[in-house]
């Protein structure tokens, strides 16, 4: 349904794909890397839209219930934004080790390039570089590949990807990192050639490195020595370059009545519960440790400029300068320094919207979390 549309996540777009989900034919295709996904990822991330309003626009079509294939995904989303409400900066520490004993802190120029000889990798990063999306089979297979059989940390394949993705989230992105290392559940995601030829038959990776047995491969998961396939002579792809701020100059800083309320949009709160005027904010603080790609920057950028009076960038400190005298009301963001500035300046924090509940506790499994979030009536 959505191949053929636009990657450029709007609020419009947001919309027709919302009403475009079968949850049916959805559930049988998932895993496909040709199925029926929504590729809202990118609108969700940057809060053009939420899971409550989609599960509602869902439910405008068809019954769901908690066993549904689509309100699962939306679980595991709202899991990992559980774990990283409760951790903060401390999902980047892992609770197990990985499998092996040493890892490399530098992606190899190979996998940059998508030169690695293993077809499947190649292609999806090529992609990645393309459109700022993976399909959720091909980010597993890159962050296996990388880390056991490349050698590659976890958390050197997770800052780098971040970077290319339109929907880079923090929390999504760094945990299913760990997630598949085995450092988050003490399991390793391991996939081999046969695995791609069943989710992405086109692709053939035989004779490849992952041309072989689940025996092997834990094997070679545990062995700190880097596996290679036969070399290859492949056109390599050029990496896009990632920026810390926007590639597009600040608009003037508007002028607000002090007493008159004003959104203030940040990266992730894009489309706004209503008209109220609003400035944006991009804290370069968080992007000097997180930069984004081009493509990310004008998306944002776009979205901002077409409802913001003023868009302001600068550290946490000039902004705040700048946004002493205005009655600001914000969305909650888990996103480091912006969280800090945010709490800094606004009158009003409103929770970011979230279908399922959000136990006190942290849950380290998501089976654990989704047992005790399921305990309630399913979201209406
Ligand atoms: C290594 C790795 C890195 C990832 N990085 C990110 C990231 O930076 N940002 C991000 O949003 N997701 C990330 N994911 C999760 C998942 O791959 C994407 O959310 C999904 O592929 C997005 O495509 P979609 O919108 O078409 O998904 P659909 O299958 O259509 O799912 C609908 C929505 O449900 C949520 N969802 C579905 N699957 C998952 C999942 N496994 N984990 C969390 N949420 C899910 C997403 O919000 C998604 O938009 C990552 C997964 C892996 C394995």
């Amino acid at each position: 349904m959505t191949r053929a549309m636009s990657l450029v996540p709007t609020r419009a777009d947001a919309l027709t794909r919302a009403n475009n989900i079968d949850a049916k034919r959805y559930a049988r295709t998932r895993n496909y890397l040709n199925g029926d996904v929504t590729r809202l990822s990118p609108h969700i991330t940057h809060g053009l839209t939420h899971i409550p309003e989609l599960l509602q626009n869902i439910q405008a079509r068809s019954e769901l219930t908690w066993d549904d294939k689509i309100a699962f995904e939306f679980g595991w989303r709202e899991y990992f934004q559980h774990v990283w409400d409760r951790l903060g900066v401390d999902i980047w520490r892992q609770p197990h080790h990985p499998p092996a004993s040493a890892y490399a802190d530098v992606l190899p120029d190979d996998i940059r390039g998508a030169t690695t000889g293993v077809a499947i990798i190649d292609q999806q990063i090529g992609e990645l570089y393309r459109t700022g999306y993976l399909h959720n089979h091909a980010r597993m297979w890159i962050a296996s590949y990388v880390v056991h059989i490349r050698k590659v940390s976890w958390q050197t394949g997770a800052r780098w990807m971040y970077g290319h993705l339109l929907d880079g989230d923090l929390a999504s992105n760094t945990l299913s990192w760990q997630w598949v290392a085995g450092t988050w559940t003490g399991k390793p995601y391991l996939f081999n050639a046969e695995n791609v030829a069943r989710y992405a038959p086109d692709v053939d990776c035989s004779g490849s490195v992952i041309d072989t047995s689940y025996e092997m491969l834990d094997v070679m998961a545990r062995s700190s020595t880097p596996a290679l396939s036969p070399q290859i002579m492949a056109d390599r792809t050029v990496e896009p370059d990632l920026f810390s701020a926007p590639p597009l100059p600040p608009t003037d800083v508007a002028q607000h009545d002090p007493a008159a309320a004003v959104w203030l949009m940040h990266p992730w709160s894009l489309h706004l519960p209503d008209d109220r005027a609003a400035v944006g904010i991009i804290n370069t603080d968080f992007h000097a440790a997180y930069p984004w790609s081009a493509k990310r920057w004008q998306c944002v950028m776009a979205a901002m400029q077409a409802r913001c009076a003023s868009v302001m960038v600068g550290s946490g400190d000039e902004l705040a300068a700048l946004l002493a005298r205005t009655k600001l009301t914000a969305i909650k963001t888990l996103n480091p320094h912006y969280d800090v500035l945010i709490r800094r300046v606004a009158a009003t924090v409103l929770p970011a919207p979230r279908a399922f509940g959000n136990p006190n506790m942290l849950k380290r499994s998501f089976t654990s979390f989704w047992n005790q979030v399921r305990r309630e009536p399913f979201p209406r």
